[in-house]
């Protein structure tokens, strides 16, 4: 398959009173055409930076992509300016987020909101055209009774609806990529599961790639075909999702899986990782997960490891695999 969205070498800076601190920081992954690819790691990770570099809204001043390319089918989106970056936004990589009610305008009907979303990427489009549209793409998105819900605001909606409308809406240009930050953090636990086989669906049905940006593992199990691990700022593991979940590399990605609540038993998580992701301006030398590693060595916390291959589609920043391809045990 071919690859829609190529990250290359990434970084993301901001520039602070102390100085230039890399929230996103040389990270390179690529999206198939119509595949679901799972972003995960805690907040303050650097995935929220790595979704807004992607749209061109990371807020500039302070922050600024500083190095490497971002490739939409083959188009570098790094360079372009604001004016042509609201040309590629909504036509051919869109974007939902955390929570539809921020996102949503409260004082416009959503047939409103609906319009004006359509009207930017078509111009000559009638009235009608447009309408039918609106229509046609909330129904596509499961919402019943259309015709009345395009003249409803956005309070008169559940969270669920609204999240199916914000998908609707980001899909009405049909976008070659659609990023999802965080789709499903403010639904509850039975609506979450809708809306992730929502876009599972869709994904299927209109082959849209898609980019899920999650702090759960447990949400990337049955939608998502691989997974990047990122942790303060650096991409630590990828693979398969599959790969990920039976034979994680990483302590911080055995970490998150360790902490997933186990859904058969509608349990909460009985385990979280000790400490905090550092705060960008306070990255040591050496890995950047040794404070909070139980596998930590000396080695660990003089030198920042590489990403090591486990295999051809399995990469993971840490040293025991390099311990391990030379067979010394600790
Ligand atoms: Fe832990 Fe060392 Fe691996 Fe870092 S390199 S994750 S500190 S074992
Ligand atoms: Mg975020």
């Amino acid at each position: 398959r071919k690859q829609i969205l190529e990250v290359k070498d990434l970084e993301t800076s901001f520039f602070t009173d102390d100085g230039r601190i890399a929230a996103v920081d040389h990270i390179s992954f690529s999206v198939e055409e119509g595949e679901i690819l799972a972003i995960v790691g805690e907040s303050g990770c650097g995935k929220s930076v790595t979704s807004l570099s992607i749209m061109g809204l990371v807020p500039s001043p302070p922050g600024k992509i500083t190095n490497g390319e971002i490739l939409l089918d083959g188009k570098n989106l790094a360079t372009l300016t604001e004016k042509e970056m609201r040309q590629i936004r909504g036509r051919d990589v869109a974007m939902i987020f955390q929570e539809p009610m921020t996102s949503l305008n409260p004082l416009f009907t959503i047939g409103n909101q609906m319009t004006e979303a359509i009207r930017i990427h078509n111009k000559k489009w009638t009235k009608k055209q447009i309408k039918e549209r609106a229509i046609e793409m909330l129904r596509l998105v499961g919402l019943p009774r259309a015709e009345e819900l395009i003249k409803e605001y956005p309070h008169q909606l559940s969270g669920g609806m609204r999240q199916r409308v914000m998908i609707a809406m980001a899909l009405v240009c049909d976008p070659k990529v659609l990023i999802a930050d965080e789709p499903t953090t403010a639904l509850d636990v039975t609506i979450q599961a809708q809306i992730l086989k929502l876009m599972k669906d869709l994904n299927t049905r209109l082959q849209t790639a898609v980019l899920l940006i999650t702090h759960d593992l447990g949400v990337v199990a049955e939608t998502c075909e691989r997974v990047v691990v990122m942790y303060a700022g650096q991409i630590v593991e990828q693979a398969p999702v599959q790969e990920i979940f039976e034979n994680p590399q990483h302590p911080y990605t055995k970490g998150l899986i360790q902490s997933v609540p186990d859904m058969r038993y509608k349990k909460d998580a009985l385990y979280s990782i000790p400490g905090n992701v550092p705060k960008p301006g306070s990255i040591q030398e050496g890995c950047r997960f040794a404070p909070r590693c139980e596998y930590a060595f000396e080695r660990c916390s003089a030198e920042n490891p590489a990403l090591y291959s486990k295999s051809d589609v399995h990469t993971a920043r840490c040293f025991l695999l390099d311990l391990e391809h030379e067979a010394v045990l600790h």
